[in-house]
């Protein structure tokens, strides 16, 4: 997965000013080899590969992670949230009602923000928050 020419995870997190422990670059990679997972199965990543992590210290990682740029957090409306290594695009996402799964959907815009405010009250506004909502394949077939 990793070619010589691109920075490991540890040379990434030292390259966004985080201090590298082995907590951090396997959270980091649970969070980039899953599709949109939350804490409890981040967590159980990373004790997979590091051994006993807190809770609250994987959600402090989390954070660090996050605010650094290096991980996204989506949070849909009354579900937990999660979280993904896609970041530096303006992508949005589609949420199932029934099972909560998530999908990337590319936005047909590109850049932030994509929707133009009818009225921005003086705001400088830098994005618009898009989730699409509905029934996922397998919802929808089991209720038809
Ligand atoms: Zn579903
Ligand atoms: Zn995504
Ligand atoms: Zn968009």
């Amino acid at each position: 997965m990793t070619s010589s020419q691109h920075p490991t995870t540890a040379e990434e997190l030292r390259g966004a000013g985080l201090r590298v422990t082995a907590a951090r670059v396997a959270l980091l990679e649970t969070v980039r080899r899953g599709d949109h997972l939350g804490v409890d199965a981040l967590a159980a990543g990373v004790r997979d590969r590091v051994g006993h992590i807190s809770v609250q210290a994987v959600y402090d990682a989390l954070h660090a992670l996050t605010a650094a740029g290096l991980i996204r957090r989506i949070e849909p409306a009354g579900s937990p949230a999660r979280f993904e290594g896609r970041v530096g695009d303006n992508h949005h996402h589609v949420v199932c009602r029934s099972c909560g799964a998530v999908a990337d959907v590319d936005c047909e815009v590109g850049e932030a923000p994509c929707l133009t405010a009818s009225d921005d009250h003086g705001f400088s506004i830098d994005e618009a928050e898009v989730i699409y909502w509905g029934q996922c394949p397998d919802c929808s077939t089991t209720r038809s």
